[in-house]
């Protein structure tokens, strides 16, 4: 099996597109309401484009209308790693997939929203691979 996290910047970029890597493992962001998944309301299991780990399923997914996919909860509390994140003058919390370290998202908690757990995983679509199928 891979050690995703001891996978070289060079073998990264011949794995990955130019922009997933940008985000994936450059912490970058896509541009709001363009993500393939930013509306999808499909039934599946949301899986990291960069190592395949499972993160995210469709019946935690909501509509937030903030412009990327928005997540209640990850799959499982293991599945991904929160990191406090100080870059653009902002403090944040960076959501990393616990298998690759690579990067996700981040999470915002205590807006409001209607959900169980009111945390918001603002999820980049190009991290994600979506893979339909029945979620219990
Ligand atoms: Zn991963």
């Amino acid at each position: 099996m891979v050690d995703f996290k001891f996978i070289t910047d060079d073998q990264w970029r011949k794995r990955l597109t130019e922009e997933e890597f940008r985000v994936l493992r450059q912490a970058g962001t896509e541009a709001p309401h363009v993500g393939e998944y930013t509306n999808t309301t499909t039934e599946g299991v949301y899986s990291c484009r960069a190592c395949g780990s499972e993160l995210f399923r469709s019946t935690e997914k909501f509509d937030s209308h903030c412009g990327w996919p928005s997540f209640f909860s990850p799959l499982a509390g293991d599945a991904v790693i929160e990191r406090e994140d100080r870059s653009h003058g902002m403090i944040r919390t960076e959501v990393i997939c616990a298998t690759c370290e690579s990067h996700l998202g981040h999470v915002f908690a205590g807006e409001g929203y209607d959900t169980p757990t009111d945390l918001r995983y603002c999820i980049n679509s190009i991290s994600l691979t979506l893979e339909e199928k029945p979620v219990s």
